[in-house]
């Protein structure tokens, strides 16, 4: 049976020139190895860095290789453990706070170092899952200005996007310390544009599984470096130890390039919006069918035309996945780290009773994704809708 591909919030299909390069042969030597094969890999590695760079429109000194997402934001909220050491002596520990609606790699970690017992608060959100200037001012003006936030810029379980640029000048204006402003940019980088100096941030995280790349390589930009949870041979400027990845920095370098040129970037989107259409509308015109949010539209610029999140009364978000899998479609409920959870916080942060967000299930295309696809999903959709 053809497989079509609607979940490439979780993964997106490898592209084939990264396979290729993958296959091909790189230097195998360790970039830290001052021998002739160590000094190739290094210079390998540091081509790779360069290259994100430029696509990213930062420093290349700035940018760190990691395994994946998840580390590259853990990196950023675990330092503030060794940040403690300078609070102590009676001075307060340094707050987090961060969005209700963060992937697990930042909300478990958040949880994580609240049971140390930082000051850790989390942000609501409007009923549409953006991150308002509203709900941060909210919470900083009963728990006190923080010292780092982790605001994601797209939403990986509902498309929403943050307004970055307005949300940081918010974040700076407030009197006291400086924060440290941290986004994961994951389900961003290649979908919408980014401007990581305009919008000020300290540090953003990437992964290049999202955009093409192959698993166990990321990216963690950083304004400054932060002084890291483990040490080791202080690879990567001690930010992140460990004997580099040249291969799977290759690979991401060539995904960036390839997805995430801003030309590029503007073409996939509009492509995808125009299919968003199509399936919006089927979607809104079939009986029992909610979107999440309800006003969602795809030429709305508050939401990812990547991303959809959807609900069908009556029935279970798992139903959906399981019944359109049987029929030949990869869908999903949430993110793929957290499918088996027991609760939808996203959902449930943007004000979802438990029944409707067990009804939600997410439909996540990309930049192969066609209108044949597209069109293929809306039948066997309506088809299980009159078999159910
Ligand atoms: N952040 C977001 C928004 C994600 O969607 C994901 C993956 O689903 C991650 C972080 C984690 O990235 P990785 O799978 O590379 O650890």
């Amino acid at each position: 049976m053809e497989r079509r591909y609607f979940d490439w919030a979780a993964a997106a299909p490898p592209e084939t020139a990264v396979s290729t390069l993958l296959e091909m042969e790189v230097p195998f030597g360790n970039p830290s190895s001052k021998h002739t094969e160590g000094r190739r890999a290094r210079k390998a590695l540091e081509d790779a860095r360069q290259r994100c760079a430029a696509v990213l429109e930062v420093p290349a000194e700035r940018l760190y290789f990691t395994s994946c997402g998840t580390e590259s934001n853990a990196l950023v909220l675990h330092s503030l453990l060794v940040r403690q050491k300078r609070y102590s002596g009676g001075a307060a520990l340094p707050a987090l706070l961060y969005s209700a609606v963060e992937h697990p790699s930042i909300r478990e970690n958040a949880l994580l170092l609240e049971r140390l017992g930082f000051p850790v608060f989390c942000a609501g959100v409007e009923g549409d899952g953006r991150v308002s200037e509203r709900s941060l001012s909210r919470i900083i003006a009963k728990q006190g200005k923080p010292r780092l936030t982790a605001i994601m810029a797209v939403n990986n379980e509902t498309g929403a996007v943050m307004d970055m640029p307005k949300l940081t000048k918010f974040l700076r204006n407030i009197d006291g310390p400086p924060i440290h402003i941290h986004s994961d940019l994951v389900q961003a980088v290649g979908k919408i544009p980014l401007d990581i100096q305009r919008w000020d941030l300290d540090s953003a995280s990437f992964s290049a599984h999202k955009l093409g790349g192959p698993r166990g390589i990321g990216l963690l930009y950083l304004r400054k470096p932060l002084e890291p949870i483990y040490t080791g041979g202080g690879q990567e400027g001690g930010v992140r130890p460990g004997t580099e990845n040249t291969r799977g920095a290759l690979a991401l370098a060539e995904c960036l390039e390839r997805r995430a040129h801003p030309a590029v970037v503007a073409e996939t989107y509009a492509l995808a919006v125009e299919r968003w259409k199509l399936l919006i509308s089927a979607l809104t015109s079939m009986e029992r069918c909610r979107l999440i949010p309800v006003e969602r539209e795809a030429e709305d610029p508050r939401f990812s035309p990547f991303i959809l999140q959807a609900a069908f009364h009556g029935i279970p978000g798992e139903v959906m996945v399981r019944s359109l899998d049987d029929a030949g479609f990869a869908v999903s409920t949430g993110s793929a780290c957290s499918s088996g959870a027991k609760t939808r916080p996203v959902l449930a942060a943007m004000g979802l009773d438990d029944t409707l967000s067990f009804e939600g299930f997410r439909i996540s295309q990309g930049w192969s994704t066609g209108v044949e696809d597209i069109e293929a999903l809306i039948e066997a959709i309506g088809k299980i809708l009159r078999e159910l």
